[in-house]
């Protein structure tokens, strides 16, 4: 199988599982234990810390690990925001914010959701315009989990600073692919997830800037500051942690320019070889491993399926809403038709991926695309 579906998820690095190996068997201790086997674990979750903190640049006291992406949006978001509160989300956000958002308006707190331009982008000058004087937090995502489309936000952070508003992003789709650092985008909280780079599922991190005003979601024990009580999930954690370094390291070293050069050549021979075939979101900034293709008159999900059977797993779009007869909100929000949205491909690409793959990928896709046009074609005569 081919899978080009990392935005999904990723597959765990040799490297990552070795390193929390250990902490099944041997640092097995709760990280709380004042002995010596608690106080090795403590010491791993430490590491793990300062991993994530060098990833985001900012401090360790500033990191709070989570259960993954998910848990970190619904902090952010349901940690800051009272009744009556103003918060400004983007209309392509992921459901972890759309869904969290509609709670909080059923709270009783007020919600804009800002538009997106042709190429999937938010303008900066929208989000200035939804400020009121009860907004209490903005919340735009580093990255399209869709399109790979990369958003405004350090002008989103300024004009959120100028007007003494909180900020956050989730950077879920971000994290390991582009340089992130908290300082440079001027948000208040981040949300990153492992599983998206190469780490565990289940792990992941809410960067919470010194200051910022974060009320637990859960009550319990004294972890991560009383902001996510309960026993650490040490392996997880330290999986998590080693998962940073490698994707920081992976900005720097080719490997992030590789993966970039292969998505570039897939998405090159599939326009150049399939007859209206467009890529959404192309001519903006996006991650490198993520392309998102329209086949005009072809169903996505048939493709998908017809895909899979051939060896190449890919998806129509984010896996949370995977399987809905929905178009997806995205690629409308972009200004798609249904049908467009429903013709339209992911593929994400992630280290595993070689050459050899994707170029035998795309021979597969050619080929498939074709004969559902074929078939179709034979229906709308027959
Ligand atoms: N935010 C974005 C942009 C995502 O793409 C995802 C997962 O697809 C999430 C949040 C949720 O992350 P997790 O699967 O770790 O809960």
């Amino acid at each position: 199988m081919i899978y080009l579906d990392n935005n999904a998820t990723s597959p765990l690095l040799p490297e990552v599982l070795e390193a929390m190996l250990p902490c099944f068997m041997e640092a097995f201790g709760n990280p709380s234990s004042i002995h010596n086997c608690g106080r090795r674990a403590l010491a791993h979750i430490k590491e793990a810390r300062q991993q994530v903190a060098a990833l985001l640049g900012c401090r360790t006291t500033e990191i709070i690990f989570t259960s993954g992406g998910t848990e970190g949006d619904n902090l952010a978001l349901k940690g800051m925001i009272r009744p009556g509160d103003h918060l400004i989300v983007s209309a392509i956000e992921h459901s972890a914010i759309l869904s969290s958002a509609a709670w909080l308006a059923k709270q009783g707190c007020e919600v804009t959701r800002v538009v997106v331009n042709g190429n999937g982008q938010v303008e900066p000058s929208s989000i200035r315009a939804a400020i009121r004087p009860n907004t209490r937090l903005i919340s735009v995502m580093t990255a399209n989990n869709e399109t790979g489309v990369l958003q405004p936000v350090e002008e989103i952070g300024r004009i959120a600073a100028e007007a003494d508003v909180w900020f956050h992003t989730d950077a879920v789709q971000a994290a390991g692919k582009v340089p992130l650092f908290v300082d440079r985008i001027g948000c208040d909280l981040l949300t990153i997830s492992g599983h998206k780079f190469h780490g565990p599922q289940g792990t992941g991190a809410l960067f919470v800037r010194a200051g910022t005003p974060l009320r637990p979601l859960l009550h319990g024990g004294h972890q991560e500051k009383h902001l996510r009580p309960g026993t650490e999930n040490v392996p997880g954690i330290v999986g998590f942690g080693r998962a940073c370094q490698i994707a920081r390291a992976a900005l720097s070293n080719g490997v992030m320019e590789n993966i970039g050069a292969l998505r570039d050549r897939l998405e090159a021979v599939l326009v150049s070889l399939i007859p209206d075939a467009r890529i959404n979101g192309k001519g903006v900034p996006r991650v490198p491993n993520t392309t998102n293709i329209l086949f005009e008159q072809v169903s996505g999900d048939a493709l998908v399926m017809a895909l899979d059977d051939l060896g190449v797993e890919v998806s129509r779009g984010s896996a949370c809403s995977a399987g809905a007869a929905d178009p997806s909100n995205v690629l409308t929000a972009m200004g798609l038709t249904g049908a467009q949205a429903r013709s339209s491909l992911r593929f994400s690409l992630g280290k595993q991926n070689t050459l050899e793959e994707t170029d035998a990928a795309t021979a597969v896709v050619v080929d498939a695309v074709a004969k559902l046009r074929e078939k179709s074609a034979m229906f709308w005569t027959a």
